[in-house]
């Protein structure tokens, strides 16, 4: 690749490792922020529909307060921790050097284009690591606008944007990266490992699934808070095209029609009636996309099972929000990720059912859970495993600096946000110091029955 040479020139050069450039390049970044704050928001517009205020949240905002927290915690994280030793080596001390990886690849995918390339470039330069993004062809504005536009606010020698698809996404792969640093499909994640294999490369893999969310009982006002943070959860990021998005919901037969009703009248209030008339929801990223979503709704049984909503667009790429009750567990909509602005309800006689329901599939992303019962909680942390667990809300773990953000099993595996991103790309090298004082001579040949005698 042309400039990689370079990237690991600079590295070498020990520039990157200073406290002072990685400041200076998060500074430079929430410029950057700043003064492009309209032709980002135009070019999620242009790429996804967003309208400025999710744009605004979800990628701009976020990204900000991301920088801003690593530059407040930059100099703690990069300094030595002291390291525990065993009384039997005294003298001596032992210290913990948190050293940048290299030189690194971050691959991101379309649905937060700029928060999914930018977060994780954050963690690199925090933790003083020369940089290269791919960001994702299906979202070209943005794409475009990085890679035009990084380059004059941050260190051209030590951070790259490449654009391109799959085919540049393959050609990148083949070199000997410090890291990869991955957010896409398990599909293309297996890609990745086993390319990332060859060199021995350390991998994040952020990837997706089938978020649930489990709904048990509750007071008529915390049902409508419930009900109110589902639909924003389902459709108001990214239109249910994002990784932490609720896929299905899980609810006891006896509440699943005023669930319904109730999930109906928020997203007329939200988004609005009929697919022409929708508001304040992104729209299909491209007909792709698009065909793939239509095509869950066209299986026999699952047509039946709509309830709301499930008028299309294919001109404006619009999806209505839509609701599902009870479409056939073997249909495509039940076993693939959904990634778009359709909701199945599965009822069950018992919620405790939630449980097994989980854990006869891939481990999710995230496990929502709107409950107040102790024992249910208690099980579902007990007997589940997923990413994250977020008890009575859904995708606000994501925006939380202190808790680590990653999948676990089909999900994907490491982690990041905050802290947890400047230890994805650092390693934690420990370090011992001696002295010549003391000389332990049992340690030391030749072996005799006086040295047998332990
Ligand atoms: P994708 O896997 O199709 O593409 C992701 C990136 O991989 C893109 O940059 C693409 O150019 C590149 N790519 C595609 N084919 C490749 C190949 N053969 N070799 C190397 N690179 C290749 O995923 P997507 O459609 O962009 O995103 C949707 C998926 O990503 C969903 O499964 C979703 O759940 C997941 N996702 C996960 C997170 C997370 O943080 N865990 C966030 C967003 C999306």
């Amino acid at each position: 690749m042309e400039g990689l040479e370079g990237l690991r020139r600079t590295f070498r050069s020990g520039r990157t490792r200073g406290v002072d450039w990685r400041k200076s390049q998060l500074l430079a970044l929430v410029k950057f922020l700043d003064e492009n704050e309209a032709q980002i928001l135009e070019a999620l517009e242009q790429d996804l529909g967003k309208h400025p205020v999710e744009a605004y949240r979800d990628e701009i905002g976020f990204l900000k307060k991301s920088a801003e927290h690593s530059l407040q915690h930059i100099k703690k994280w990069m300094a030595p921790k002291k390291g525990q030793l065993p009384l039997l080596l005294f003298p001596s001390r032992a210290e913990i050097l948190p050293e940048p990886l290299g030189t690194v690849l971050i691959i991101g995918s379309w649905n937060f284009p700029c928060s999914l390339t930018l977060d994780p470039l954050i963690g690199a330069i925090s933790a003083g690591n020369t940089v290269v993004i791919k960001p994702s062809e299906l979202a070209p504005a943005c794409s475009s606008l990085l890679c035009r536009t990084i380059p004059c606010y941050l260190d051209s020698e030590a951070i790259k944007i490449i654009e391109g698809g799959s085919d540049v996404a393959e050609q990148l792969l083949q070199h000997p990266w410090d890291k990869i640093f991955f957010t896409g499909s398990p599909r293309v994640g297996r890609i990745i490992m086993s390319a990332a294999a060859k060199h021995l490369t350390p991998v994040t893999l952020e990837l997706g699934g089938k978020c649930p969310v489990i709904l048990d009982s509750f007071s008529d006002s915390d049902f409508k808070v419930a009900v109110k943070r589902i639909s924003s959860g389902k459709w108001g990021s990214c239109a249910g095209q994002a990784c932490i998005g609720i896929d299905y919901l899980l609810v006891q037969q006896k509440f699943a029609s005023l669930l319904v009703e109730s999930l109906k009248s928020c997203i007329k209030r939200f988004y609005g009636e009929n697919v022409e008339k929708l508001q304040n929801i992104c729209r299909i990223v491209n007909k792709q996309h698009f065909d793939r979503i239509c095509k869950f709704l066209e299986e026999p049984g699952v047509a039946a099972s709509i309830v709301y909503g499930g008028s299309i667009n294919r001109e404006t790429l619009m999806i209505e929000p839509t609701i599902l009750l009870d479409p056939p567990l073997d249909s495509q909509i039940m076993t693939e990720e959904i990634f778009g602005p359709l909701l199945p309800i599965i009822t069950l006689d018992d919620i405790e059912e939630s449980i097994d329901f989980i854990n006869a599939r891939p481990k999710p992303l995230t496990i929502y859970a709107f409950t107040k019962n102790g024992k249910l909680k208690e099980q579902i942390l007990q007997e589940t495993s997923s990413g994250s667990v977020v008890i009575n809300d859904t995708l606000i773990q994501f925006i939380c600096d202190g808790l680590p953000f990653g999948g676990v099993g089909a999900s994907g595996f490491g982690r990041y946000h905050g802290k947890y991103s400047f230890d994805t790309f650092s390693h934690e090298k420990p370090v011992m110091h001696r002295t010549f004082f003391l000389e332990l001579e049992a340690r030391h040949p030749p072996w005799n029955e006086f040295k047998m005698d332990f």
